[in-house]
């Protein structure tokens, strides 16, 4: 591959490397993306289907986040549309709001009860719009931990069971202590000032990122093909690329691949989707429905609902199914666990990165943390802070 020389080469054209990549672009470095998908956008990647609806091919997204400098980042390269998303739960036979709020109540209890449950919560936590669920189970009040073990046994443990692969009873309740119920009737998944939708799609909107030209990118080509680590004197040598001296890697694949798993695998959970087209106008209330009780899958999306797309008598769902990521088996890793031993093993990998000077770590599979997409973008902000400027950003700022 001969191609002008670069100032970074960032492993993976996801939200990360995206990021990175338009950010240090602007400061005047050349750089090269490389991904080993034949699509950008990583695990935001959305396509339009045979139908003409956009479904997002690794689960249901939703931009949101509290940070006006995330936002601005955002709405500088393309256009978002506001969208609340609304989600349900299937339990015991109904649906019912998603985080759990009064109607809950309403749906679950005789009305005197109900009332009484209500009456105790808004006592308890007066001036609350949201407790946790971990709080409740706690109470001392009769009332309201009846209301939650009902919650619990009938819905979180089963969920958390399922999507971590373990028996309901080994759940640590911690794992849910921010898990939130909701003390009034307002139905909102998140509760973030800015919640969004990118126009036409997320994938879109990665182009949109892409779209300097200091950028190149290049997909279906594994980075690891062209890196090798030297672990004498930890340089990082680009075979077969014609790269500056002081050429920087982004890493933002997965850091125990990086190291060839020397120090063993980090585990993930990881999904796998089953896609159904049905002759139907809707499917489902909401664009996603949790099924605690049902065998296998986790939760339903409605893509014509995520957001809105106006296309008749036809909609496209996915059923989510949970389990173990192995290699060659399961698609891709999505969730790390975390634990006390995978957080020892991490830290070993960290340490040995920490020697090679030209060497950045980030993204969700590098930093091995379930990052929201606003807190993959801060990670990245952060990560430009404290990344000396290649000679090229230096000389442009002079
Ligand atoms: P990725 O998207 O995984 O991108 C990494 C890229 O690197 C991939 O394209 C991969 O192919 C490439 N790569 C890896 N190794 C190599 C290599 N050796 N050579 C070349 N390329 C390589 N966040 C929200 O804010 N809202 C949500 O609603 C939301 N929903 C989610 C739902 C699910 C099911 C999951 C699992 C996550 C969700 N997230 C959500 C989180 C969101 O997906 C992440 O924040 C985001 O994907 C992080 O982007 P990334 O670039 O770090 O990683």
């Amino acid at each position: 591959m001969r191609l002008s020389n670069f100032d970074y080469i960032i492993a993976g054209a996801g939200l990360s490397g995206s990021t990175f990549a338009r950010l240090r672009a602007e400061k005047g470095s050349k750089i090269l993306v490389i991904d080993r998908r034949s699509t950008v956008a990583g695990n935001l990647y959305d396509e339009t289907n045979m139908y003409g609806i956009l479904v997002q091919q690794y689960g249901p997204h939703i931009f949101h986040t509290n940070s006006e400098e995330v936002y601005s980042f955002i709405t500088k390269y393309h256009k978002w549309n506001p969208f609340k998303l609304r989600c349900s739960v299937d339990m015991c036979g109904q649906q019912t709001p998603s985080p759990f709020n009064f109607k809950t109540i309403d749906q679950f209890y005789a009305t005197d009860k109900a009332e009484l449950i209500k009456e105790a919560l808004l006592l308890k936590y007066p001036n609350q719009s949201t407790v946790t669920i971990v709080e409740l189970l706690n109470s001392e009040e009769p009332l309201i931990k009846q209301y939650a073990q009902m919650l619990f046994d009938n819905d979180y443990s089963l969920y958390t069971a399922k999507q971590w692969g373990i028996k309901a009873s080994e759940i640590d309740i911690n794992v849910l202590k921010r898990v939130p119920v909701r003390l009034d009737y307002k139905e909102m998944y998140f509760s973030d000032k800015y919640e969004c939708m990118p126009e036409g799609g997320f994938t879109s909107f990665i182009k949109d990122l892409l779209d300097h030209d200091n950028i190149e990118y290049i997909n279906n080509e594994d980075a690891l093909k062209y890196i090798s680590l030297n672990d004498q004197d930890h340089r990082i040598e680009f075979h077969g690329l014609e790269v500056s001296t002081n050429c920087k890697l982004v890493y933002t694949g997965a850091i125990d691949e990086l190291f060839n798993y020397e120090f063993g695998k980090l585990p993930y959970r990881s999904l796998t989707f089953k896609y159904e087209t049905l002759n139907e106008e809707l499917f489902q209330a909401t664009p996603v429905v949790a099924y605690p009780q049902v065998e296998g899958y986790t939760r339903i999306t409605e893509y014509k609902q995520l957001p809105k797309q106006n296309i008749l008598g036809i909609t496209t769902i996915a059923y989510e199914y949970p389990m173990m990521f192995e290699e060659g088996k399961a698609d891709e890793p999505y969730y790390p666990v975390p634990t006390d031993d995978t957080a020892m093993l991490y830290s070993k990998y960290k340490a040995k990165a920490g020697n090679y000077d030209n060497l950045i770590l980030c993204g969700r599979l590098a930093n091995y943390k379930y990052y929201n997409m606003d807190q993959a973008i801060l990670a990245v902000l952060r990560c430009l802070l404290y990344t000396s400027p290649s000679p090229r950003d230096t000389e442009r700022s002079r």
